[in-house]
């Protein structure tokens, strides 16, 4: 029986996820940005919550964890790195950890940048990475608390996983994403394409998440920071990827 995931909003512009295992009946919600949501999600399908497994420290994604561990007794597993505090924490995990969700394998990557704890799972036999502020759609997180090299080695990690993997992101912000990478790929046609996608989805009210991995490769300028045609666009022709990468973030920033 293969896994199931179900994704939500919560918050303003934040995903919600669980992932159940049909197998053991074990279910993960993939940070936790607040209760409320996730609650009915897991009693819409019947569900009990047995895992939560954090990405990083961001009260938007850690805000409903004391609620869901009082009210399941469920394991959290957090980063390791333990210079910020989250609390609740049963296990923590560092880069080639493997979590188990009842049968299901989640692989953790080291994903620093936004934040200096930030990690990532990657489902290999679901072929689903839950990459939350690293890598969105079309963009990555602000690099906050890392420097531009090390948020560009993060986002070289996401990039090695396979063309047919799906990417489930933390926040809804494709459609500025793509607003954003437009101005410096105006004729890449993935990204054209992906446009018209995504403006029609949200047209329809409907999330723009998930998405294959093959697809971002083409289309988001963040992880094309090695293209010449990218540099050249930001008039940083020969420049190394993560300075051409740094500029971009800069550009996105202001904009
Ligand atoms: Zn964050």
């Amino acid at each position: 029986m293969a896994a199931e995931i179900r994704l939500f909003p919560c918050l303003t512009d934040n995903f919600g996820y669980l992932i159940h295992d049909p197998a053991t009946k074990a279910t993960a919600s993939i940070d936790a940005p607040e209760a409320a949501p996730i609650l009915r999600a897991l009693e819409r399908e019947g569900w009990t919550l047995t895992d939560i497994l954090i990405t990083h420290h961001h009260h938007d994604h850690v805000g409903g964890v004391a609620e869901l561990k009082q009210k399941f007794g469920c394991r959290v597993v957090a980063p390791h790195d333990k210079s910020t505090k989250i609390a609740d924490v049963d296990l923590r995990a560092a880069q080639g950890d493997v979590v188990k969700v009842g049968s299901l394998l989640a692989r953790v990557l080291e994903t620093p940048g936004h934040t200096l704890d930030h990690i990532s799972y990657v489902f290999d036999t679901e072929k689903a990475v839950f990459a939350a502020d690293t890598l969105f759609s079309i963009g990555c997180g602000r690099v906050f608390e890392g420097t531009y090299p090390m948020m560009w080695d993060s986002l070289l990690k996401l990039r090695s996983l396979p063309d047919d993997f799906d990417l489930y992101c933390g926040h809804e912000y494709t459609a500025s994403n793509v607003k954003f990478a437009l101005t410096i790929e105006p004729d890449n046609a993935a990204l054209k394409a992906r446009a018209e996608q995504v403006t029609k989805l949200r047209a329809e009210g409907r999330p723009t998440i998930p998405v294959k991995l093959g697809n971002e490769k083409q289309a988001n300028v963040f992880l094309r920071a090695d293209e010449p045609s990218v540099a050249a666009s930001v008039r940083m022709k020969g420049a190394g990827a993560a300075e051409v990468f740094g500029e971009l973030r800069e550009r996105k920033n202001k904009s």
